[in-house]
Order: structure tokens, then sequence, then C-alpha cells
């Protein structure tokens, strides 16, 4: 945790700094992918499946976790979205073997080579994009539980945790982690390209999930706060102002956040605060990485004046 130099309605900011998490670029996909590799290993799994575009962080960091473990790695990923980024060419070198398709068979062609795996006595071990699902949910309770260890440690308290919010795994954690220890602070998922209502709902679904899964009762949706305000048009798109919040953080900070994520919640959550008149709190932003998307953006944010 790290105070932020940013000045804004009397708020204090602090930064949790996911993205220097010691695999393979940090990020809240490497959090999620120990995780995973550990359930892969409990299964004795011999190969690794999941999907997601070329610029993807989770498919960047599967590919190395793999490579370094010596399991094979196939990842099916859209050709509509096949450019090459640095994640992409990261992929590469990892040696993933990477299975273009269709967006819309994207799912059959997963059912496919898994069975195809399967029928030459592979024991492949599947993980959903993003690192959807309980064991993505409980990286981020486990995240949640290390903001409590540093309040209690530092006599500190946080009215807010702020986040990117994708597929929305990374708020159930949060927001489950908040549930389990009965907390009554706001995490507020600034959605980088899912609509409220699907991806309110996505959110919703994997918070019950993991709390069902530990013979917990289900909550409604006014537990989740997920805003689409700040989504502009959607996956990747981006403005000036986004922009010029990543050239000041890097600038007063030295804290690297790119267009597509990190970058694009920072200035909504400081939207969001005004809007909200959100005044004199302890905020919490997490930074869940991306780092190699900062370098691919670089000359954007360089052309800001
Ligand atoms: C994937 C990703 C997110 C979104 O996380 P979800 O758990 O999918 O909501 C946020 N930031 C970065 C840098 C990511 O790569």
């Amino acid at each position: 945790m790290h105070k932020l130099s940013l000045e804004l309605n009397n708020n204090n900011f602090y930064i949790k700094r996911d993205d220097l998490l010691p695999v393979s670029f940090g990020g809240n996909k490497a959090r999620k992918a120990i995780l995973f590799f550990k359930d892969l290993e409990n299964k004795k799994a011999d190969c690794v499946v999941t999907y997601g575009s070329s610029s993807s962080n989770h498919c960047r960091v599967i590919a190395n976790i793999a490579a370094a473990k010596d399991l094979p790695c196939y990842i099916i990923s859209p050709n509509e979205e096949n450019h090459h980024t640095s994640n992409s060419k990261m992929i590469k070198l990892f040696n993933a073997t990477v299975i273009q398709c269709p967006i819309n068979e994207v799912g059959m062609t997963i059912e496919n080579h898994l069975l195809e795996l399967r029928r030459k006595d592979y024991k492949p071990y599947f993980i959903q994009g993003g690192g959807h699902g309980n064991i993505g949910t409980q990286a981020y309770v486990d995240a949640y539980e290390e903001i409590l260890d540093y309040e209690e440690a530092f006599g500190q308290y946080f009215d807010y945790i702020f986040h990117t919010s994708g597929t929305g795994t990374t708020q159930a954690g949060l927001i489950c982690g908040n549930l389990l220890n009965g907390d009554k602070r706001s995490i507020v998922g600034i959605s980088i390209a899912r609509k409220l209502e699907y991806g309110g709902q996505v959110v919703l679904d994997s918070v019950n999930s993991y709390l069902k899964s530990h013979g917990k009762s289900i909550v409604k949706p006014e537990k989740v706060c997920f805003t689409d305000d700040y989504i502009l048009d959607g996956y990747s798109t981006y403005n000036e102002e986004i922009l010029i919040t990543i050239k000041d953080v890097l600038t007063k900070d030295g804290i690297p956040m790119d267009t597509t994520y990190t970058g694009k919640a920072f200035w909504g959550m400081k939207e969001y605060i005004k809007t909200n008149k959100i005044d004199r709190k302890k905020i919490l932003f997490i930074h869940t990485g991306g780092t190699p998307l900062f370098f691919d953006s670089l000359e954007e944010i360089n052309s800001e004046k």
C-alpha cells in the first residue's frame, strides 16, 4: 500500500500494487494463475488449455507459468482480435500453441480440443478466460485479507476500494472478502467494457457461486457496486483524459498504467468521486497489472501534450 500524490476533494489516495506480484509481470491474472496451477498440480494434470485474445494478460501469465513448469499450453483465441502486442509476442516466446477460430466458435473449439487431448491420453486442465471461477474469486478473497492485515498493522481504514472490473472475478473476490468479514465499506468496480446489466449480474453470480461453495447464504444485487459510466465505446476504447491521467500518475508517482484497464479505471474513479461528491475519505485503488500493455500504449501516452 503506497500513498499517491493525487489531490481530489481532500481525499487520501492509496494504491495496492498487485502489478508488482513476483510472477510474469504480476497483476490480477498472476494472482489467480498461482492458485489455478496449484489446483492443476493437485489434480495431476499434464497440460493446460485456456482462451483469450492476443492482447490478453491472462494468456501471457498462463503461458509463462506453463513454460516454467514444462507443461504444454494451448490458447484458443478469436481470430478477429488477432494483432501483435507485447503479450502475444511473449505467448509465442513461451511456445504456447495458439488455436484461432471465429469468435462464435470459441466454446466448440475448446470442447473439441479438450476431447482431442484426452483421446491422446493427456490430462488437460482447463482455465476459463481471465481466470474466471471460484478459484479466481479466492485469489481476491486472499487479496482482501491482505488489505485487512495492512489496516490492522498500520491502524488505517479505507472507506472505499476502487478497482478495474473486466470479467468481474476480481470484484467478486473483494466483495466476498468484505461480506465474510462483515465489513461495510464500498467496493466500487469500474467497468472497462461490460454494461451494468450483464457485467453486474456476472459479478453477483460469481459472488454467490463462491459463497455457496463455502456453505454461506447468497446475497442480493445491492451488494454489488459496478458502474458502467466510464466504458466509453467499450473494450480498449479510451479518451484524452485517460492519456493525461496515465501520464500524470507515471510522472508524479512513477507507476505505469494502461489505456485498456488500470488507466481507464483510475480515470473512472476520479470521475466517480467528483460525481458522487466523495470527500475527506481514505481511498484505496488496486493496481491489477497489465504492464506490457503500458508499453504498447506508450506512444499514444507520449503524444499527449
Ligand atoms: C483482466 C484484467 C482486469 C479485470 O479483472 P477481472 O477479474 O476480469 O474483472 C483488470 N486489470 C487488468 C490489468 C487485467 O488484465
